[in-house]
């Protein structure tokens, strides 16, 4: 589709080529963002024949796309739809009617269609054979591009036009473009140099639409003193990490986590982010006890220091500890036992024994804040998803409107989980868009479909 088939001037004045003018009965759509759920909504809404305008702010679209899974983008997870669910926030269950139409297999059947294979790795994650997002953005954007999808880079949409509870249109800063349905897929407010910079809260506030309040969600920690920045680079794999509110055990969860130079990141970390962020918000102290030694109860354990201290009678105290922990973890463990490094193991009392297990099954830091949206790799809140239909993805307040994407108040744990939604709700939002929803209906139960002979047109300039 050329810059000509969505030209600006009212059509009477319109110097578009005569074929493209008499195209009036086709049905027009826009989706305002090209992201992961913009791309597969774009492509989608096509299929059935409508015009499809998608509008990207930045000069290219999928930049956040491009840095998911370090580059090498975790699409999906294997999970059944029982367990993918677990991994969403309360309002994830959205998600559970879409995800018995396009799911993890239809997704991975649907990229293998478009040359990209995919492989499942640990813990159930999948990711393109190739092991490069670039793939994946090129194959969605060459698949919506096939389908006549027109994309325009650099063109921010500002704001929505309406007639009464119905849509109309979008703003760019120069323009105004007309549509039967638009489609809001601009993203969350977290990475913003992606071009995610929140706008959807904004457009979907102006439709009278609830915004959950955003937070960060998948987002490193800041720690109290000097013990993480010193451990900067350590990572600890199968350890078990205890999450304290107000002195009680409220969540555990085993796996990997990282120190860095302002505090805590890494699977399991950003994982419990998101309660985090609430509880600190709340006014809460949280502390997080990492258990060292998750396969050994306390007993077991303290007959391995027995048996290790015996075999090490002569040996240091810091010797001991060579056979016990990360070399970065050994100054620290010794400086918090208050156990002189020197000390020779067979001086080792059954206090300061005691003193040993119960710091490496407790090993512990307080958690001061954390990072911003910038360094978050999702956002919490957004769009209230009781005001959508879940089948669609209309808005229930605006006739024609749709979401979908990380703009609603759905957001999941790393693993692919929140790929999966992105492209769920994108999927289901094409096909509302053109009137094929999963189930008939939408704002009102009226659904977006059908096509209307006032076509769209669109006011302005060029762009
Ligand atoms: C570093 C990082 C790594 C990640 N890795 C993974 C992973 O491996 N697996 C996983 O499942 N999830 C991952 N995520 C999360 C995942 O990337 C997002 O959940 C997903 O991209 C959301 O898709 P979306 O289409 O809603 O938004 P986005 O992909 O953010 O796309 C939104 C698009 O809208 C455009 N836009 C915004 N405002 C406007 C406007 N006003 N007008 C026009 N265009 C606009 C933006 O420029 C952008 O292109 C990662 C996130 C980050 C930050």
């Amino acid at each position: 589709m050329t810059l000509d088939s969505w030209c600006s001037a009212p059509r009477s004045r319109c110097n578009a080529p005569l074929q493209r003018q008499v195209i009036v009965s086709q049905k027009r759509i826009i989706v305002v963002g090209g992201g992961a759920s913009g791309l597969i909504a774009a492509g989608q809404a096509a299929e059935g024949g409508a015009r499809v305008l998608l509008l990207e702010k930045k000069s290219s679209p999928g930049r956040k796309l491009l840095l998911t899974g370090k580059n090498r983008c975790n699409l999906t997870n294997t999970d059944d739809v029982r367990e993918f669910l677990r991994h969403f926030n309360p309002k994830g269950k959205f998600l559970t009617q879409l995800f018995y139409h396009f799911f993890n297999a239809e997704l991975r059947a649907f990229f293998e269609e478009l040359g990209v294979p995919t492989v499942e790795q640990r813990g159930g994650r999948v990711f393109p054979e190739s092991e490069r997002a670039q793939d994946v953005v090129d194959a969605l954007v060459r698949w919506a591009s096939a389908k006549d999808v027109e994309i325009r880079t650099r063109s921010p949409v500002t704001g929505l036009i309406f007639e009464g509870n119905s849509i109309k249109g979008v703003r760019t800063a120069h323009k105004e473009h007309y549509a039967d349905a638009v489609v809001i897929t601009t993203g969350g407010a977290a990475y913003p140099g992606t071009g995610s910079t929140g706008d959807g809260y904004k457009l979907a506030k102006s439709a009278g639409h609830t915004i959950v309040p955003i937070r960060p969600a998948l987002v490193p920690l800041l720690t109290k003193g000097d013990t993480a920045p010193r451990l900067q680079g350590l990572s600890l794999r199968n350890v078990q990490v205890n999450l304290w509110i107000n002195g009680e055990k409220e969540d555990d969860i085993f796996g990997e986590m990282l120190f860095t130079h302002f505090g805590l990141s890494g699977p399991i970390i950003l994982t419990m982010s998101g309660q985090i962020v609430d509880e600190l918000r709340s006014g809460n102290r949280v502390e997080i006890s990492i258990d060292l030694k998750p396969a050994l109860d306390h007993p077991t354990l303290d007959a391995r220091l027995l048996r290790d201290i015996e075999k090490m009678h002569r040996k240091e105290f810091k010797t001991l500890l060579e056979g016990l922990l990360p070399r970065k973890l050994i100054p620290v463990c010794i400086e918090e036992t208050n156990i002189p490094a020197r000390k020779h193991n067979h001086q080792i009392t059954a206090e300061e024994r005691k003193r040993l297990r119960l710091w490496l099954k407790d090993f512990r830091l307080e958690v001061s804040g954390h990072r911003t949206l910038n360094h978050a790799i999702i956002t919490a809140g957004g769009v209230e998803t009781s005001e959508v239909d879940p089948h669609t993805m209309e808005s229930k307040l605006v006739k024609g409107l749709f979401f979908a994407g990380e703009v609603l108040d759905v957001h999941g744990d790393t693993g692919g989980y929140n790929l999966q939604a992105a492209f769920s709700t994108g999927w289901a939002a094409g096909r509302g868009a053109r009137g094929q929803g999963s189930r008939g209906g939408g704002a009102r139960g009226q659904g977006s479909g059908g096509e209307r002979e006032r076509g769209a047109e669109e006011r302005g300039r060029n762009e």
